[in-house]
């Protein structure tokens, strides 16, 4: 057999959720090829960088990445969202082999293949069935959908990635079997607005284990509930999908969690955002979702000092956020996008007042935020183990998806193992993190 060593390839994978489950694609094709992949600069035949090109900050930090990958390996692809902008990365950086967008696969794989030529033998071109994951194993993530319909004022992606495609309903739950025959604990569905998923395709149903399943969030929910592992929803609108979900959770088909971007509370800078609701109809939906499940865990993300903000307009997010009691909240600064209709609204707000504003809508959140969490002190939960050294284990709640939101710390405890769900009895909390022991009995 050939000693010769195995092509090599390298990947920095940056920006959202989204674009690791288009790196993780990536890579189960090349390793089905006979590609190996490393994390190190210096052991790779070529780097593939995955960027992220939504705010300016994270096109900074695209272009940041590609001059790492340059300066350290010299041999770059360039893919994800800010490959469309493929004249300013060749200003920068005229020596990258080549450039390509956001869900172009074949495109990438040829520019592996013309940088670094498969290997011919057969029995390297082996790949696990649950393909190669970015994420620990205990957990995957599950794209069902590509593109977006809607229109939101500061967001490109629809230029970038185009209209909805939804994937259909049997291919998905395939894909999701994989990695739950391979031992995964927890599936995260995502999709740029989960509940907006199969509407492109009239919903149309396929067959999964015998029987048919409609493209649609709540059928697809609750069809992966049944693969009996964590189903944690994210990118959901406030939309009837929504209501239609509760019944699934009360049944613990899927998490009680909800991650649900709802950008603003004030009626006139959504409608300036083009995005739907208002503070009391939100207000309204979320003490319907709570009533019929109590220990529903919401997570949001902001925008603060978007174009046109009146200190009225913050006042009324700030007063959502308190009587919304809402889990776990990421908040930005709004920032131009290049080429997003946002940027030429009236009444840009200046730098001072979004920075004032982030700041009293952090310490709004912190407050609620730590009530909630000092609520479960004696109270027992259930833990998936993200980590396991000399000192004890991390894990994380329901409540708790990985990266963005809290941990559970259950020091001293060695005796478990990564991808375990233990319960524990909690016993300390801080502002956004848990401590606990399990239990004895
Ligand atoms: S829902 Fe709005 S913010 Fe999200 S991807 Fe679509 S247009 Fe952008």
């Amino acid at each position: 057999m050939s000693t010769r060593p195995l092509p090599t390839i390298g990947i920095v994978s940056l920006g959202c959720p989204k674009a690791l489950v288009d790196s993780e694609r990536i890579l189960t094709r090349l390793r089905a090829e006979g590609y190996a992949i490393t994390p190190s600069y210096d052991k790779a035949d070529a780097v593939i960088v995955n960027t992220c090109g939504f705010l300016d900050s994270a096109r900074a930090e695209s272009l940041e990445a590609i001059g790492e990958a340059m300066n350290e390996n010299g041999r770059v692809i360039v893919t994800g969202c800010m490959g469309v902008d493929a004249t300013t990365i060749r200003r920068i950086f005229p020596g990258v082999l080549a450039i390509t967008g956001p869900h172009q696969y074949e495109a990438v794989v040829q520019a592996v293949h013309d940088a670094v030529p498969p290997d011919a033998n057969p029995l390297t071109s082996l790949v696990p069935p649950q393909g190669i994951r970015l994420t620990p194993r205990h957990y995957a993530y599950l794209k069902i959908s590509e593109g977006c319909d809607h229109a939101c004022a500061f967001c490109i992606i629809p230029q970038l990635r185009g209209p909805q495609v939804s994937r259909p309903a049997a291919k998905i739950l395939a894909e999701a079997e994989a990695p739950a025959d391979a031992g995964a604990q927890e599936l995260l569905v995502i999709a740029q607005d989960t509940s907006a998923y199969g509407q492109d395709i009239g919903h149309a149903a396929s067959t999964w284990r015998g029987r048919p399943v409609r493209a649609h969030i709540v059928d697809l929910a609750e069809a992966l509930g049944e693969l009996g592992i964590w189903i944690r929803l994210h990118y959901v609108y406030p939309t009837r999908e929504a209501d239609d979900l509760m019944p699934l959770i009360v049944d613990g088909a899927i998490l009680p969690y909800l991650d649900m971007p709802f950008q603003h509370a004030s009626a006139s800078v959504l409608k300036a955002m083009r995005r739907p609701g208002n503070h009391d109809r939100l207000l309204d939906r979320i003490h319907h979702w709570r009533n019929q499940v109590p220990n529903l865990a919401l997570r949001s993300t902001f925008i603060v000092g978007f174009p046109g903000e009146t200190d009225t307009d913050f006042e009324t997010l700030l007063d959502f956020l308190k009587r919304a009691e809402l889990d776990r909240v990421g908040c930005f600064k709004y920032e131009n996008v290049a080429g997003a209709p946002a940027n030429s609204l009236d009444n840009h707000i200046p730098e001072d007042i979004k920075e004032q504003r982030w700041h009293r809508f952090m310490q709004t959140q912190q407050d609620v935020s730590a009530r909630r969490m000092a609520a479960k002190v004696g109270t027992r939960i259930d833990v998936i183990i993200d980590e396991v050294d000399d000192e004890g284990a991390i894990g994380r709640s329901y409540a708790d998806a990985p990266d963005i939101d809290g941990a559970v710390f259950l020091n001293g405890d060695t005796d478990v193992a990564v991808g375990d769900i233990v319960e524990i009895e909690v016993e300390h909390a801080e502002d956004y993190d848990l401590w606990g022991t399990r239990p004895e009995d």
